[in-house]
């Protein structure tokens, strides 16, 4: 089933048809009363798109990613390449294969491409900025509740997409004030200095698979492997302030070896010891993190989960990103005051002596994803 927004169906209908808003509106809510609870809001806007002729699935122009929606087949899409993740072989049940994986972006937003088997290959030819157009994809939800485009036997991905020549397109600027920052929200950029740091906390998972390994019967047990000489992994929480707002942010392994430069074996030493003096360097540290959003639930709160996480920014990449950001916000009608863009700048050129240094890791949550 395609979900398409009830708010996307009605300025479809709207734009074909002379009804105004509250006209389609009120047709809607007639037919959710005819149908009592049998429908969705969603089903009867498509019912009524339908008998006024109005195809909603029908793609006038150049799809965008925002317009994406899972559940559509044939996707043809056009993007820039934000990221390429490393490819990987697993073995699942009796199936082996290969899956690999890349994000790309437009001006309306950024997905990830999810590849199979052979249609890795291609993934070692992709760089950053790369215009691509993937051809017969399809899109789902992965169980993160993120749009995902997938390419299996059918999809194909096209290096230097012959139809592209009027295409620019520029990705839509990731980075994020705190405050701005919103649920669900994907490949999301902040930059902001650490305020507190949280003890790392280390768990037992599974050697095999990386699944939490429990204490069962005076041995460790995996739902899957049964009984295992277990490994350790680790979640560390911060929180980080950038003038805007503070938000938490939860690191997993890899991002926890980036952050404080440590191999994993050296983590797995310390665990039993005090983590003061690491928690004491971090505090006042500007870093950059790229990740997503999620509500925590049981706390009713915004978290940040970080994919990325970059030690000592670069002082003028950043002062050219809050300038964009700035005329983006001037853009769209938002001011903003002089004071502010001072005191951000401010925040970024202490930064100035350290050189970039960039720790680009895929987190254990993020293969389970795929
Ligand atoms: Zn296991």
């Amino acid at each position: 089933m395609i979900k398409i927004p009830k708010e996307k169906i009605i300025q479809k209908i709207q734009e074909n048809t002379e009804l105004s808003e509250d006209e389609i509106t009120s047709k809607i809510n007639e037919k959710l009363k005819q149908l009592s609870g049998l429908i969705s809001e969603e089903g009867a806007a498509h019912i009524v798109a339908n008998q006024l002729g109005v195809n909603v699935l029908e793609q006038t122009g150049r799809l965008q990613i925002e317009n994406v929606v899972p559940g559509m087949r044939q996707v043809d899409i056009f993007g820039k390449i934000v990221r390429v993740y490393d490819v990987r072989e697993f073995e699942k049940q009796d199936r082996k294969g290969k899956v690999g994986s890349f994000v790309i972006g437009d001006e309306t937003g950024m997905i990830r491409v999810v590849c199979w088997n052979d249609k890795t290959d291609i993934i070692d030819e992709l760089k950053q900025d790369m215009l691509i157009k993937i051809e017969a994809g399809y899109a789902r939800e992965n169980r993160n509740r993120r749009k995902e485009i997938h390419i299996s036997n059918q999809g194909s991905i096209i290096l230097d997409p012959k139809d592209a020549e009027e295409i620019d397109i520029s990705v839509k600027n990731r980075r994020k004030k705190i405050s701005e920052l919103k649920d669900n929200e994907d490949n999301v950029e902040i930059l902001g200095t650490i305020v507190q740091a949280f003890d790392p906390r280390f768990f037992e998972v599974c050697p095999e698979c990386g699944k939490r390994a429990r204490m069962k019967e005076g041995a460790y047990q995996c739902e899957v492997h049964n009984e295992v000489e277990p490994n350790y992994s680790y979640v560390l929480n911060l929180f980080v302030d950038d003038g805007s707002e503070n938000i938490r942010v939860v690191l997993w392994r890899n991002q926890i070896q980036g952050l404080l430069q440590k191999k994993h074996e050296e983590l797995i030493e310390m665990k039993d010891s005090s983590f003061e003096e690491i928690k004491n360097d971090l505090l006042g540290q500007i870093v950059k993190f790229e990740g997503r959003t999620s509500r925590n639930e049981m706390f009713d709160r915004l978290e940040f989960i970080a994919r990325y996480v970059h030690l000592n920014p670069d002082p003028e990449e950043e002062l050219k990103k809050i300038k964009e950001q700035n005329k983006q916000e001037k853009e769209s009608n938002k001011t903003k005051s002089e004071d502010q863009e001072e005191e951000e700048k401010i925040v970024i050129n202490e930064d100035k002596k350290d050189d970039l240094s960039k720790e680009d890791v895929m987190s254990l949550e993020d293969l389970e994803e795929l």
